[in-house]
């Protein structure tokens, strides 16, 4: 297999053409950023370390069932993957308020959502990824609606997934983001799974370990972000 050239350069990762049409290379930058761009730093060790826990992560996934875009490892801050059609929407699942909707809907937070909810965003920054519908997704024709039935099932399948593997090692998945494509047909997750785009508290303390320790210059951003991975068994060295 062999790197050709970036085709895309998003706020965190490079995505890079391959001698196959149907491969990508995605390569994880230190780079950091937050409200849609306006706060961004250069974290040392940050690409390697959502790489590795990116891998870990759609591996579990695969392995219990969910089809991902995730092939494997190229190197420390490389991984090859499939090229999928993205589907320009965000689906988030929510255990335990926190971040936007403690500010849209008022609520306290830290207050656990029983059941979880789900939620659907835009995938536009200049819009600032605004919330929307399942009808927007069809009348706009983002995605056909069995399309998202399936981005829904497999985004709570997800979390009876992760929620037990993040409890078992001492820590509440609070909240995620999931982004998926469609490849010869099949609706696919695609993107990453690291402490960027998910919510993760100490069980006990509620610490935060996450991104959140960036966006509120609470320190030791990529420490937590390894200390989360070691916990589940991640080895970044
Ligand atoms: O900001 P909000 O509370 O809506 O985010 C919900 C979850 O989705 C958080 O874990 C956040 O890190 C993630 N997210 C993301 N990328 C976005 C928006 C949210 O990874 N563009």
């Amino acid at each position: 297999m062999e790197k050709r050239n970036q085709l895309y350069a998003g706020k965190a990762k490079s995505v890079f053409t391959t001698d196959d049409p149907d491969r990508l290379v995605i390569v994880f930058r230190n780079d950091t950023s937050a409200f849609d761009g306006q706060k961004v730093e250069q974290l040392d060790r940050k690409g390697m370390v959502n790489n590795k826990f990116n891998a870990f992560i759609m591996e579990k996934l695969e392995a219990a069932g969910i089809p991902t875009h995730f092939e494997r490892l190229l190197g420390d801050d490389e991984a090859l993957v499939k090229r999928l059609e993205m589907i320009p929407v965000e689906c988030v699942v929510r255990n335990v308020a926190a971040g936007s909707i403690c500010r849209r809907l008022g609520v306290q937070e830290g207050l656990e959502l029983d059941p979880p909810t789900f939620e659907l965003f835009l995938k536009n920054d200049a819009l600032h990824d605004p919330m929307i519908n399942e009808y927007h997704i069809r009348s706009f024709g983002w995605a056909r609606p069995e399309e998202v039935d399936t981005m829904k099932a497999l985004t709570f399948k997800v979390n009876d997934i992760l929620k037990e593997l993040f409890a078992g090692a001492g820590m509440i998945l609070v909240d995620y983001k999931l982004e998926f494509g469609v490849f010869n047909g099949q609706v696919v997750l695609g993107d990453e799974f690291s402490p960027d785009g998910c919510r993760i508290w100490d069980s006990e303390t509620r610490e935060k370990l996450d991104k959140d320790r960036f966006r509120q210059d609470l320190g030791n951003v990529i420490e937590s972000y390894e200390l989360v991975g070691r916990r589940l068994g991640i080895r970044f060295d």
